[in-house]
């Protein structure tokens, strides 16, 4: 076992114990990412002296009598969250040489428990998209098959997860860009309830669906980073004020009794077979292992899709509206203000930004307004009602997390209704505001990860880690590794 495979907990067992120093774990991950990250390319930034400077200062701490939580423990974060003097480019090119003043306060709570901080992973531009091939700079290749994605948009993190060059990463989830890209490498992947993470240094791409989510080996080392950064955070009003749990005390395998919806709605035609039924597989263990299965309806899953196309840009075009090169990042002069602008944007966005700019734009336009975002916004509500109306009757909700396993790089670029078709199980979760967590369940026949999604009711996130746990602890499809 190399120390770059480690799980967090595992990892701070033998720190704890003082088999291994927190500058060993972290230079194994840095000769790790040396040796394969030219062919996964999940990073953007890395700073290893840095992260070796804070590792030393960590096996100092810990000689010290330090008993922090995350003491050591070498993690990445997508950058798309801000980190004081390190760039942080939301894979654009109009951030590219943006360097905040101040850690989002998700990154803050990571380093206050001690974490070592290795880079900034790759994302899609402002996180829009499935694959990672949006970046600016260049696509993520995931490490069960290079030429194919890791799915998106924090697939950098979540290739550097299942690829040993982190321990842990965090991502953000606007649509299901950390559970599908936890899905397509084999990994565990948390997106809690809206409010539950604070948003403040989370660079807006819709801020009514953004959340801060974690991606990690399994689903103990989820709960642990949960116990870190969740909670209220008066830096961001739309925090939820309300008591962190302990998230490990979820983790005791015992699931008898427990009801588990299955919505009819999941199971679609089109959908890969080998994801149904490596689905339906789970839900038999979930099944052995003393859970009721019961069937449920979220008649409103259809809307899902176009109601998420119509908010998020919307969003999106208010929020991006800032990138104007006055400020901050690019900064195209032009013979006029007018021009400069369009300069800016014109060659700092990328296409798939520019295509959400203007959807939004034309959503929000006097006259259409009330026919797209206004009803959007309304059959948003009845979404969040079929899950209201779910949850009277069981205490999960499972169903796959993508309908396909991980696809081949470009294999959906020139197609923008299938790349956005790739997420339509994971983004009603956000448009009800509630949480959900992706466990492997299996391989298809190309040796490719498949994800199962259980889903919870707002801060339902100990029942889903709860189901998480017990599944996995059921299962070794968690203990596989890719063959990078
Ligand atoms: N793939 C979805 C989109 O492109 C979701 C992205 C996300 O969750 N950030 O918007």
């Amino acid at each position: 076992m190399h120390l770059y495979e480690l799980t967090i907990h595992e990892a701070r067992a033998l720190l704890n114990a003082g088999e291994i120093s927190a500058v060993e774990l972290t230079q194994a991950v840095i000769d790790r990412i040396l040796a394969v990250d030219n062919a996964v390319r999940a990073y953007i930034t890395l700073t290893p002296e840095a992260a070796l400077e804070q590792a030393r200062a960590a096996d100092t701490a810990f000689r010290q009598g330090q008993a922090l939580p995350l003491l050591g423990i070498p993690l990445a974060i997508k950058d798309i969250l801000c980190t004081a003097g390190i760039p942080t480019t939301c894979g654009s090119r109009i951030l590219e040489n943006f360097v905040p003043p101040y850690d989002a306060t998700a990154v803050a709570r990571l380093k206050a428990a001690g974490a070592v901080i290795l880079g900034k992973t790759n994302t899609d531009e402002f996180a829009m998209g499935s694959s990672t091939e949006n970046s600016a700079f260049f696509p993520t290749h995931n490490p069960w098959d290079l030429e194919r994605v890791p799915g998106g948009s924090s697939g950098g993190s979540a290739a550097a997860v299942a690829a040993g060059e982190c321990l842990g990463a965090l991502g953000t989830d606007t649509g299901g860009s950390v559970r599908q890209p936890a899905a397509f490498c084999g990994i565990v992947g948390l997106k809690p309830t809206y409010g539950r993470v604070s948003r403040y240094g989370l660079i807006a791409f819709a801020s009514s669906l953004d959340q801060v989510g974690v991606l990690t080996r399994d689903v103990t080392d989820a709960a642990m980073l949960m116990n870190v950064i969740a909670g209220h955070d008066p830096k961001d009003s739309t925090s939820l004020d309300a008591p962190v749990p302990d998230y490990t005390t979820a983790l005791t395998g015992d699931i008898r009794g427990m009801r588990i919806g299955v919505p009819r709605e999941y199971f679609i035609p089109g959908m890969q077979p080998e994801v149904e039924a490596a689905v339906r597989a789970a839900l038999q263990r979930l099944a052995d292992l003393g859970a009721e299965i019961v069937e449920v309806s979220l008649p409103h899953t259809d809307y899902a899709l176009p109601v998420y196309y119509l908010i998020a840009p919307a969003e999106a075009s208010a929020n991006l509206a800032r990138y104007d090169g006055v400020r901050y990042g690019l900064r195209m002069v032009g013979n006029s203000l007018e021009d400069t602008y369009q300069q800016t944007r014109g060659q700092g966005f990328g296409p798939e930004v520019k295509r959400r700019i203007m959807l939004g734009t034309y959503a929000l336009s006097a006259g259409y307004y009330d026919a797209y975002y206004l009803k959007a916004q309304k059959v948003r509500t009845l979404i969040k009602g079929d899950f209201d109306r779910a949850f009277e009757q069981v205490d999960v909700v499972v169903a796959p997390t993508s309908p396909t396993t991980a696809f081949r790089i470009g294999e959906k670029t020139e197609d923008p209704i299938q790349m956005y078709l790739s997420d339509v199980f994971t983004l009603s979760l956000n448009l009800a505001g509630i949480c959900g967590i992706n466990v492997p369940c299996g391989f298809d026949a190309q040796g490719l990860p498949i994800g199962m999604q259980i889903m919870g009711p707002a801060l339902g996130e100990m029942t889903v880690l709860r189901v998480a746990y017990a599944y996995e602890q059921a299962t070794d499809w968690h203990t596989r590794r890719p063959p990078i």
